[in-house]
């Protein structure tokens, strides 16, 4: 048997008909046609005013940050749980990550916990859809609201989801999407920037070109010192591809899920991603959480699936207790604290089927019997 990969694309001939088409015919004057397409069909389906593609998610957060105006002896809040590449933007301006506490259900930031971390200090608040789903979003944005704190959405996992019909990446000021290998679509390396706020949407445009005053009509003129984040025309062209295959694909995210919801019926002890009415979530990663009485880490639970050629992955230990971030310990985050150490993440690229979640279920199942 080959070994299930956590995660993967789902390419077909559109994909390659476009890259094609692209290496041969983005250049000269037509050197952005790629770009303007998926920029303007991502707007659209999103429904935000502007978008701008980017070559990460990591330096789309960069850029809301910066054209937010944030910076040193600001606090920007973050959930303790997500990847490192949510917080570390805030780092890169020189400003202080704030570490707030998740939420029991949907493992997102908890409105309550955002509330107790607000100091005169703090500037900005990053919300996660983490793993496809929503955070409670109405008490979120009604706290930043009546605290003047600016809200930034990372979206990096969550296209195609929704929050009382409202699609993820519409909330707040920014927010910003990945399509990195592992995510929902993929540009192989990429992302992109959605925003409805002209000025910050201009901004953003002149600090990822060198600080190129596209006002003035004069070449190699640059007015600030900034960055170089920009997309090729082959990676537009694949997320343009990608992009108009939204609906079967995160169509094929919510099946796979459904494969383990079934498979798992009448298993003791497991909780899966939530599935709250108002939200809909697209299963970026589907993801388990061991009950604590079960006493299996989940090192213990991955190392046992790696053996049966199952890739599964440790949901993510909070950024709090990182060496990277030594000396922010907080323990304090007890949602965070006692969920992180028993959470996995399991097959959910978009090449498995249902016999693959049928033999890993088989295999989890095991597992709790051996382990
Ligand atoms: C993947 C991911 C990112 C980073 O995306 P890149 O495109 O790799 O920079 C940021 N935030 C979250 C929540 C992610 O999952």
């Amino acid at each position: 048997m080959k070994p299930i990969p956590i995660s993967g694309p789902w390419i077909t001939q559109k994909e390659i008909d476009y890259v094609t088409d692209a290496v041969k015919n983005a250049w000269y004057d037509n050197a952005n046609m790629y770009h303007e397409k998926f920029e303007r069909a991502f707007a659209a389906y999103v429904g935000r005013k502007h978008a701008i593609t980017l070559p990460s998610c990591t330096s789309a957060l960069h850029l809301a940050l910066l054209s937010l105006g944030i910076g040193p002896e600001d606090e920007v809040i973050v959930p303790d749980i997500t990847w490192i590449a949510t917080s570390a933007p805030i780092s890169y301006v020189g400003a202080t990550p704030v570490f707030a506490d998740i939420d029991a259900k949907s493992w997102c930031l908890s409105a309550q916990s955002f509330a107790n971390c607000i100091t005169s200090k703090t500037r900005a608040v990053i919300i996660v859809d983490l793993y496809g789903n929503m955070p409670d979003m109405e008490a979120i944005l009604k706290i930043a609201k009546q605290n003047q704190i600016l809200v930034i959405e990372d979206a990096a996992e969550a296209i195609g989801s929704e929050y009382k019909a409202k699609k993820a990446g519409r909330f707040g000021e920014v927010s910003t999407f990945s399509f990195h290998g592992s995510k929902t679509i993929t540009t192989g390396e990429g992302g992109m920037l959605v925003t409805d706020r002209e000025e910050v949407y201009q901004r953003c445009l002149f600090l990822r070109d060198h600080g190129k005053d596209f006002t003035q009509n004069k070449m190699f003129w640059n007015t600030e010192i900034a960055y170089k984040y920009k997309m090729s025309s082959l990676q537009a062209a694949l997320g343009l591809a990608q992009l108009e295959r939204i609906e079967e694909i995160v169509a094929r995210k919510c099946k796979i899920f459904s494969w383990y919801k079934k498979a798992l019926e009448g298993v003791e002890g497991i909780t899966l991603n939530s599935e709250e009415s108002w939200v809909k979530n697209t299963y970026w990663m589907v993801t388990i959480i061991l009950d604590k009485r079960l006493g299996i880490h989940k090192e213990n639970l991955i190392r046992y699936l790696n053996e049966k050629k199952i890739d599964a992955r440790p949901f993510f230990y909070p950024l709090s207790s990182l060496p990277a971030y030594q000396s922010q310990l907080k323990a304090s985050n007890k949602v965070a604290f006692s969920l992180s150490p028993f959470g996995v993440n399991l097959p959910s690229g978009m090449d498995i089927n249902q016999d693959h979640v049928k033999y890993i279920i088989n295999s989890v199942k095991t597992a709790l019997k051996k382990l």
